[in-house]
């Protein structure tokens, strides 16, 4: 890529998509082309194919899917197949015929086996069955990774597919129904503390680990596999460390600078018991993460800061 290629992030609006905007932004490309949901449904093919025609995008990255926490992917199940296939197929298939010279596609952990090995390798997709809470879901982008591959392998397509672990970072969502545990605490503790509450609730014991990578990490990544990398293997992008929940509420806790105590809800589910993606594919391609888990929180919390006013 350089800095005049014409380049199209689909899903700008989004955390991923955001990150990545952000990023091309600061190094200096000077050629990005968006297009709000309003703009371009991605889910119509004949719209997707007329704007591929008229702007002829170079580089894509696809990062338009409809995504949800636990919740929202048990109420709208048919919904989450059905526009995250049409999205994916629609662009690639365009990318394709259009000339794209690369796409980079974003797959997700929960597509592994919910019984795969920790941590979680490349090799272990498909090798067993998924957790069928998002099930659709990953049975969509699992079909995008395929799509992408068999793509390179009929016509030769430049496409490549990363793996990102659980993402955080600014534009997350905050909604307490809806949102992945970090945002959630941050929200919590927040709130605990403007309040002057006595407590705060973690749901579950706390003993379940997970991996947590800061949006900006995952766009640093992309950016340069997409300058760098260029196999039909996909990439795990995480920081290959994991932390317990209890030991997030903790780091949390401290980051927002709440007094009270943490009480866990053990009637609220824990979900599967550890989380970790096996990075060592991405650390031998030379790239790492760089943003710690406190610094990125404090980071995230600043700015959640700013906007909840
Ligand atoms: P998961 O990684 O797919 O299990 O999704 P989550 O990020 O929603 O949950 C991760 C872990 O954090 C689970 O063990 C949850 O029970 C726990 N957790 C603790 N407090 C909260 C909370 O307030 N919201 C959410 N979403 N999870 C929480």
């Amino acid at each position: 890529m350089d800095r005049t290629s014409r380049i199209y992030v689909a899903g700008h609006r989004g955390l991923v998509g955001g990150a990545i905007l952000r990023r091309l932004e600061r190094e200096g490309f000077s050629n990005l082309i968006t297009r709000s949901h309003a703009e371009l449904d991605l889910t119509r093919q004949a719209d997707v194919e007329r704007f591929f025609e008229e702007e002829r995008p170079e580089y894509v990255f696809l990062a338009a899917a409809k995504v949800g926490g636990i919740l929202a992917n048990a109420t709208y199940p048919a919904d989450f197949i059905r526009d995250n296939l049409q999205i994916q197929t629609n662009v690639i298939d365009a990318a394709y015929r259009f000339g794209v010279r690369k796409l980079l596609f974003l797959g997700s952990s929960c597509m592994y086996p919910k019984h795969a090995p920790q941590p979680m390798k490349e090799e272990h997709l498909l090798t067993g069955p998924l957790e069928p809470t998002n099930e659709p879901y990953a049975v969509a982008k699992i079909a995008g990774i395929v799509m992408v591959r068999s793509y390179r392998r009929q016509y030769g397509f430049s496409g490549i597919s990363l793996m990102p672990t659980n993402l955080y970072g600014p534009g997350d969502n905050f909604d307490l129904q809806t949102s992945h545990v970090l945002p959630a605490l941050i929200r919590k503790f927040h709130e605990a503390k403007l309040a002057g509450a006595p407590a705060v609730t973690v749901w579950g014991t706390g003993t379940p680990r997970r991996e947590f990578l800061h949006v900006d990490d995952l766009a640093d990544a992309a950016l340069f596999l997409m300058e760098r990398y260029d196999e039909e293997e996909i990439v795990n992008v995480g920081v290959g460390e994991d932390v317990s929940i209890a030991e997030l509420a903790e780091i949390v806790r401290d980051v927002v600078g709440y007094e009270g105590e943490i009480v866990y809800d053990t009637s609220k589910p824990d979900g599967t018991p550890r989380k970790l993606l096996d990075v060592s594919r991405l650390h031998a391609l030379g790239w790492r993460a760089r943003i710690g888990l406190r610094e990125g929180i404090e980071q995230t919390y600043r700015r959640y800061c700013e906007h909840a006013g």
